[in-house]
């Protein structure tokens, strides 16, 4: 298989970009690379792929605008250049998109997003409104309050990158870097060093490559991509690292080019499907004929199809969804199993009215289905 097989069906795309791309070594950020960057973003969305940014270099620009160099252990300063640099980093992200009529969204995230189902839903849902308004989400870690990031102990970007990813069911995480791609040597020092293309399984053999390079500026090196990608690889998400250089990278990525070095999901299914599919049902919604019909054709779920709901069940749960008693399909819907009752058998207008709030027109959309 080519990069192109791959990488076909990529709808929805991670880019990280890391501190040294970002600044090309100065002490701000670099316009002509945010400015290819948006560029690039532009023809992706063109296409109909959706587009989400992971940052760095909040702390590299707070601390030459703050003409501070703290040494290791000095957080407190850190936090002050995170919180003086974002918003430098932002205002040029935004000018960067503006460009080319783009709205961009900053979103800073602690590490427990992951794992508190609420704060998790919350965002899903912030993020899949932000895209469905053309925006372009831009993350980055919540420095001021994460300290363990800039401690580099626990979190950095690349792995941060990661978990959006296999969260926000992400198909192609990109990692442009001021490497390449894994290489079997340090290229920095041995000139024979060979670029590896494609990696199917991360292997001991593959973290030994990495080996324990780190970069100045950023808190990342191969180390922390390598635990990006072990974590890309076990949730069905391709990966690819690629040299931030090199012209027109993204566009070039996506048209199938052998830029840099892939890894490959352990799942071939796509990772939602196959999640839904598997996932324990918390309760089951009794849907009329009609709606199995428009269900076939991959169609949203609606209040109106909807006859009877039973268990109890939160938004962002599996459901069983039956025909006259008989399992047609499993999804997640995004309202909970006490609003459906109230909503069942009505028309979308009337949801808002009876509910004091919306969150979809639809009880299902058609991407949280799967047919059974
Ligand atoms: N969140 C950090 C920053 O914006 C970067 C962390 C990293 O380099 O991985 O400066």
């Amino acid at each position: 298989m080519n990069r192109s097989e791959y990488l076909k069906g990529t709808q929805r795309v991670v880019i990280k970009v890391g501190t040294s791309s970002i600044t090309k070594g100065g002490p701000g950020a670099s316009s002509e690379f945010m400015d290819s960057i948006a560029r690039q973003v532009k023809f992706l969305k063109d296409k109909g792929i959706e587009v989400l940014i992971v940052t760095s270099g909040a702390i590299g620009i707070g601390l030459s605008t703050m003409n501070a160099r703290p040494r290791s252990r000095e957080i407190p300063i850190r936090q002050a250049a995170a919180s003086i640099g974002q918003s430098v980093l932002m205002q040029k992200w935004n000018d960067a998109f503006q460009r080319y009529g783009i709205p961009v969204a900053q979103i800073l995230l602690t590490y427990d997003f992951y794992s508190d189902r609420e704060k998790y839903l919350n965002l899903r849902n912030a993020i899949q409104t932000l895209l469905e308004f053309g925006a372009v989400p831009i993350f980055n870690e919540n420095d001021a309050i994460c300290v363990k990031e800039i401690d580099a102990m626990f979190g950095d970007n690349d792995t941060l990158s990661a978990k959006v990813s296999i969260k926000m069911e992400v198909d192609l995480l990109i990692i442009l870097s001021d490497v390449e791609g894994l290489y079997d040597k340090n290229p920095k020092i041995f000139s024979d060093s060979k670029l590896i293309a494609t990696v199917k399984e991360i292997t001991d053999e593959i973290k030994a490559f990495a080996g324990d390079t780190t970069s100045k500026v950023g808190t990342g090196g191969m180390r922390t991509k390598i635990t990006a990608a072990e974590i890309c690889h076990e949730a069905g998400c391709n990966m690819i690292i690629a040299g931030s250089d090199v012209d027109n990278v993204i566009e070039r990525i996506i048209a199938g080019e052998e830029i840099g070095t892939i890894f490959l999901p352990e799942k071939r299914e796509r990772r939602k499907s196959s999640w839904i599919r598997h996932s324990h049902a918390s309760g089951s919604i009794e849907v009329d004929e009609g709606a199995k019909n428009a269900l076939s054709k991959h169609v949203s779920l609606l209040a109106v199809g909807i006859k009877e709901v039973k268990g109890r069940f939160d938004r962002g749960d599996v459901v069983n969804i039956t025909c006259n008693g008989k399992l047609i399909a499993k999804g997640i819907p995004d309202y909970n199993s006490e609003d459906i009752s109230k909503i069942k058998g009505l028309h979308s207008d009337k949801m808002h009215e009876i509910l004091g709030h919306k969150n979809y027109d639809n009880v299902i959309r058609s991407e949280n289905i799967v047919l059974m």
